[in-house]
Parts: structure tokens; sequence; C-alpha cells
């Protein structure tokens, strides 16, 4: 094994996995570790979850692919169960998160050109995520993010996130056609803003005429306890993008529009060569089914209950700042650098992922069960005084 021949854009830790069970993944020497990462928000029915392995063979045993240019019955299917459960119009798939947003970055700015602006802008939140291309990494607020790939896609302005009245200062700005915000916002430290921060943004939207895009790509497919964290907030965004938990694996994202978003996009505006494929609808369509009618109901509660037993233990650790979180989205904010834990972790089993710096962040697969979120509790505090006791103070 040597990573010798690939770029190394990423910083791997020294383990690789063999096989998957349910929130378990087991490493070539056959030792198990507790799942609490979920491939980034991915594998929310967890791992080989029979009703996605089984969709997904029988359908690559039958039709894998065949483009856009013929009609695509799991497509048109997964569209309109999407539609019903976010209550929106109309459906783009892609095959990765970036690419839904780069559909909405396109939308933006065709809805601009029809109310005859130029040089649009669309507002963008400080601390946000939408992806690597070059128009997502310029819609996102994070400096490391765009480093070295200047010059970035023009038309994005970035403001605080949580921070209506930055968003009306902005609006003296008429180049100003869209929102794009996360609506708990994930890379970023799972920062979870005021409740009425979605609902002020929709009210801001309809009073100027601009389109509210909601980045769903992590918060999405029953992550926050709902299947859309927005629903929860009885929010309708014009657009909302999703993916990660889509496919469960499988890659497919996904552009959901509505209302003044629906009809821009028309034959030749825009396109995927593999988005929306057989093989990718058909795995989806398990996913959300599966999702909606047995997992999503319970991740509130399940929540809940890891929120309350992580509180517990580390109560008595002045390291920790806030446990704070949606649903199965679980920030634990350090005062200090935390980038060792994961490696401490990962030596008592338990995988987890360090953001924004101090923040450790837990995206446990969504069919975890009782016995396992006290697993993931317990081995975690543990973890976390041992860290508290060997670090130092900042
Ligand atoms: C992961 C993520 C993306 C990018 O998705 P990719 O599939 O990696 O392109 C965009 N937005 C949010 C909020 C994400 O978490």
């Amino acid at each position: 094994m040597s990573e010798q021949f690939l770029i190394p854009t990423y910083a791997r830790q020294p383990i690789a996995f063999e096989r998957g069970e349910g929130v378990w993944l087991y490493d070539q020497a056959g030792e198990r570790y507790m799942d609490a990462v979920s491939g980034v928000a991915v594998c929310n029915l967890g791992h080989a979850h029979p009703a996605v392995t089984r969709a997904l063979s029988e359908q690559a045993a039958r039709l894998v692919h065949t483009s856009n240019l013929y009609r695509i019955p799991a497509q048109e299917a997964l569209a309109e169960r999407l539609c019903r459960l976010a209550g929106m119009e109309k459906v783009f798939f892609g095959n990765s998160g970036a690419e839904a947003n780069e559909a909405a970055i396109k939308l933006a700015r065709l809805h601009a050109h029809r109310r005859g602006i130029e040089h649009p802008v669309v507002l963008v939140m400080e601390n946000s995520f939408h992806g690597r291309t070059l128009a997502t990494l310029s819609a996102t607020g994070n400096r490391k993010v765009k480093e070295g790939f200047a010059p970035l896609v023009e038309g994005f302005r970035t403001l605080p996130y949580n921070d209506l009245a930055a968003v009306d200062a902005a609006a003296d700005d008429a180049n100003v056609v869209a929102v794009l915000a996360e609506p708990i916002q994930g890379e970023g430290g799972v920062r979870v803003p005021d409740d009425g921060f979605l609902a002020g943004l929709r009210e801001r939207c309809d009073r100027h005429g601009w389109l509210l895009m909601l980045d769903e790509i992590q918060t999405g497919n029953g992550r926050t306890g709902g299947y859309f964290a927005c629903l929860e907030q009885g929010v309708q965004p014009d657009v909302l993008t999703t993916a990660k938990g889509l496919g469960n694996g499988f890659p497919i994202g996904a552009c959901l529009v509505a209302g003044a978003a629906t009809e821009l996009f028309g034959p030749g505006s825009h396109g995927s060569t593999f988005g929306g494929s057989p093989l990718g609808c058909a795995t989806a369509l398990a996913v959300v089914d599966t999702l909606e009618r047995e997992v999503v109901p319970t991740v509130t509660a399940k929540g809940e209950r890891l929120r309350a037993a992580l509180r517990e233990r580390l109560a008595d650790l002045p390291m920790v700042r806030e446990v704070r979180g949606r649903g199965l989205i679980i920030g634990i904010q350090l005062d200090r650098d935390a980038g060792e834990v994961v490696a401490r972790a990962r030596q008592a089993g338990l995988l987890i992922n360090v953001t924004a710096g101090s923040v450790v962040r837990l995206l446990p697969p969504l069919v975890i069960d009782d016995q396992e979120l006290d697993f993931l509790a317990d081995t975690l505090s543990r973890v976390l005084v041992e860290f508290a006791r060997d670090s130092e103070r900042p």
C-alpha cells in the first residue's frame, strides 16, 4: 500500500477499512471501530444497509447508465419523491454537492438577467462551505479554501452568519439577487443560527425579489431530525441543494427549485452526463424511502439522548465550552485546538472528525441504536478527559 501516486489533497489517517456493517467499520486486521463520521454525513443509513445493497445490486445487474438523452423512470420517480418531501416543484440531478450548488449559482445568474441586472451579487456567509469548484469555492466563506485560486468567480458578497441586520444593510445594493446559506454550518463548526434566522432570510428574499437558496448538502436527508432542516423551521426556499446522504455513498446531488426559480433552466442551459443515472436514482430512491419511513422519525430523540449524555459526562471539564447541534449533527466546542482528539479517539475504537480547528464534530449514522449512542458518549468522554489532562490550556 502506498500513497506515492496520489496527489496529496488529503492528510489521510494511517488506517484503511475493509468492511462495514451498520455503525461499525472493520480495518484490515479485523479491528472494529464505531464510525461517528459516516463518511462525512454520507452513510446516514450506516454501512451495507440491506435495502441500499439490494437496490444498488439489482439495478446494476439490469441497467447502469443511458444518459439524459432519454427518459429515466427512476429519475422521474426520485424527483417526484423529493419534491413531495420538500414542497418543491422540480429537480436537476448532478453527482455531488458542488455540482448541486453550481446549478443554484447559475440559476441566480439567470434570475438576475431576467430582471435586467447585469452584474448580479449573491449574498453568502462567513464560515460557510459550498464546495471546491471555482464558483462554489468563491461562494465559500473560508480563506483557506480560496487560497491560491485567484482570480475567483465574481458576484459574491460575504456577510456575517446569523446576522439579519447585515442582510438588511446589504439590500441597499440593487445588484443583489439571491442569498445562499446553510441552515446549520457544518464545516464551519456546527454553527446553529437563532431560530428566526432562516425565516428572516425568507422574509427579506420575498421583500426584495431575491432567491432564497439553502445548501442542505450536509443538513439534509434526515441529519438534523427532519428530512430537510429548513422544513423543521417552516421555511420554504426557492432553491434547495442536497447531496451527501442522498445516495448513502453512491455519488448523487440534487438541486430542487420552486416558485421564481422553477422556469429558469430549459433544454441546453444546463446538463450532466452522469447526473440522474438509472443506478444512482434507483439507489437514492431506496435511501429516501428507508430514511423517510424508518429512520428520520427517530433522529431528534437520538440527538437529544446523545447531547444529554455528553453534557452530563463533560460537565466538569472546563475545556468544553459548549455541546451544540440538532438531531445527529453535533459539535463539541473546545477552548483549544482539537486536532489531536481524532487519533486518540481512533485508538479507543471511535472515528470522529474535527472541524474549524477546535470543534469535535459527530455525524454518526442515523440508524445508531441506544446502546451504541451510549458507547459513543462513554468512549468520547473518556478520550476528552484524558486529552484535557494531557494538553495545555491555550
Ligand atoms: C460537503 C458539502 C459541500 C460539497 O459537496 P461535495 O459533494 O464534496 O462537492 C457543499 N456544501 C456543504 C454544506 C457541504 O457540507
